[in-house]
Parts: structure tokens; sequence; C-alpha cells
């Protein structure tokens, strides 16, 4: 395919680092070798995001060797969104495909992603259908969150936390990343637009290395959902969240109210002798205020990023990339 500027189009897979010395070699190779039968115009773009395996040394190797392949090296540990952020910061191609780097997602659907795009969609999200990780502490939790995401965010995925998606380069420019938000590419970029469809992919069981994420992650991922929900429909309004969350805790002190001088003219409970009406007022009270609070920083975070125009990453050194940041 070429582009509007009669360029060969490029493609930029962009993959994280993190400990994955045993995995990179062979995912290079794979990636190599399942687009050679397709005459694409490809950088693979490595961001190793602070790892303490050798890691580094074993892709400044595979660097060395390949010129299609550019390396992004953190000087520490940033997390997978910064990793991603970095990498497209980094990338110059049309149509950016995301995968992980421990052989998990399988290089043979890139083609099938990239097909899609060439069809009009902006985001083409792989599904991990047949998915091979823990039932309990995974699947089950994320089929509950994406099922959530979809009904809080509108956008219809099964599986956003599959890394594996491609989208095409001008549309996922608009959009910063930081904090945990790579999950929720897909629902932001939806807010500019884009045209969202997925496709089954392979899935493969991690057979070297450890996962980086338990079941604490389904609860990060909860708790980014109502950010989400908040910056996607509130963000130019936040009275009505306020505003709406005050008056439900207005009304609520009100029928404790109502309900102790129940008690207390009807039972004859002494009013300050029903401590379990105010401890759970209270609770409440604390809750909303957590959340509140929680997304007043949310927004301070944003308001951070974008007006500094900070990355939220430091790079140590890169390999075979010539417009340095
Ligand atoms: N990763 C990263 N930084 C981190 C954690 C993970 O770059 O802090 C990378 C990791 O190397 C892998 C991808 O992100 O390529 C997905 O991580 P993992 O396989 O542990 O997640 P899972 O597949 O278990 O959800
Ligand atoms: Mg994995």
């Amino acid at each position: 395919m070429k582009t509007q500027q009669g360029k060969k189009e490029l493609i930029s897979i962009i993959l994280p680092v993190y400990n994955e010395e045993e995995n990179i070699s062979l995912q290079y190779q794979h990636i190599v070798e399942s687009l050679k039968p397709f005459a694409l115009n490809y950088e693979i773009i490595f961001v190793d995001d602070g790892s303490q395996d050798r890691s580094v040394e074993i892709l400044q190797e595979i660097a060395r060797k390949d010129k299609r392949v550019k390396l992004v090296i953190f000087r520490r540990n940033f997390g997978q969104t910064a990793a991603m952020a970095a990498g497209i910061d980094y990338s110059s191609g049309d149509i950016i495909v995301f995968m992980d780097s421990d052989l998990q997602n399988d290089a043979r659907d890139i083609p099938i992603l990239i097909e899609k795009i060439h069809e009009g969609y902006d985001v083409v999200s792989g599904w991990r259908k047949d998915r091979k990780d823990k039932l309990f502490s995974r699947k089950i939790p994320s089929k509950i969150a994406n099922w959530l995401i979809a009904k809080v965010s509108g956008v219809k995925l099964h599986d956003l936390g599959c890394s594996l998606k491609a989208y095409r380069g001008e549309v996922l420019r608009q959009i910063k990343l930081y904090g945990e938000m790579h999950r929720f590419i897909p629902v932001h970029v939806s807010w500019v637009g884009a045209k969202i469809t997925e496709v089954p992919v392979r899935h493969h069981a991690r057979k070297f290395g450890k996962s980086k994420y338990g079941i604490k992650r389904t609860f990060k991922v909860l708790l980014d959902l109502i950010t989400v929900k908040f910056l996607g429909s509130y963000s130019t309004k936040p009275i009505y969240v306020f505003g709406g969350a005050g008056i439900l805790i207005f009304l609520a002190s009100c029928i404790s109210g109502s309900a102790v001088i129940f008690m207390k003219l009807f039972q004859g409970l002494s009013m300050n002798r029903n401590p379990l009406l105010f401890l759970t007022v209270l609770l409440i009270l604390m809750s909303m205020m957590c959340i509140m609070l929680g997304i007043l920083a949310e927004l301070l975070i944003r308001i951070y990023h974008e007006s500094q125009n900070k990355a939220p990453y430091t790079v140590k050194s890169t390999i075979n990339i010539k417009n340095k940041k």
C-alpha cells in the first residue's frame, strides 16, 4: 500500500520489554519470519522498560545486525504504558502495531490486523478468543472487566487487555498515554471519532519468564474505568458529578436522619445508642470523598502532563533511531 504522499506505507511494530531474556530473540525471529511472505515495509521498536536481566544486551545485538530494529532503553522500570508511549514517540509508522514480547501474541496475526486497517478501520483490536492464561486469576476477572468497560464506555470490544492491536498512526498520535491507561486506548481514541473493530487472534501460554501482573490489576482496571468514564462523559461538566453526588449524599443523610428520629419516637431507641447508623453514614461519605478526590487527582495529573509536555519516562540510550527526542 502507498500513503497519500505516494511513499510506501510504513508499519511500526512496538514491543515493550521487561525481563524477557528468553523470549525476545525468538519473538524477533518469529516476527521477521511471519512477515516475510508479505511485502511489508516495517520497523520493529523494542522499548526496554528497565530490565534487570540480559534483555538489553540481547536487544542491542539484534539491533546491531538488523537496521529495521530500533531500540529505546529506559533508565528504570516505568511500566508497560510508558514503554508503549515511548514506542509511539520514537516510531514513524503510518500504522502502529503493539504486541507483547513474551511470545504470547502471535506475529502471524499482524497481516490480518493490517488488512483490517486497509479496509478503513482506525483501530483493530485483537481478541484472544482461546486465551491461554489462568482461569480464576486472569480469564474470569478479565471477562467481567471487559463486559463492564463495554457497558460503561460504549466501546464494545471483547478483549481490551489483549496487547496485539493495530492503530492508524495519526489517530493514535492524538492521544497521550500515562499511568496504566494502555488498556483503555481504544476507548480514548473512540472519543476522537475512531472507527473500531476486532478480530480473533491466536494466543499462547507463557513458556519462559514470569507474568508481571497478578489479580491486583483487576482492581486497578476497575478504578481506571471510573476515571475513563468521568473523563469521557463529564470532564467538561464536573459539577454534574460532584453536584450530583452532593445531592445524593444529602438525600442519604435525610433518610438516615429520619430513620434515627423514627427509632427514637416509635421504638424508644435513643439516637446516641444507635452507632451503626453513624458508622454507615460515615463510611458512605468517606468512600464518596475518596472517589471524588481520586478523580480530582486524576484530573490534576492530566493537567500536569499536558501542560508541561513532560514524557512519562526517561530514556538512557537509543539504537538505530535518527530523530532523537
Ligand atoms: N512489561 C513492561 N513493563 C512492565 C510490565 C510488563 O514492559 O512493567 C511488558 C512485558 O515484558 C510484556 C508485556 O509488557 O512484553 C506484557 O506483560 P506480561 O506478559 O507480564 O502481562 P500478561 O501477558 O501476563 O498480561
Ligand atoms: Mg504476557
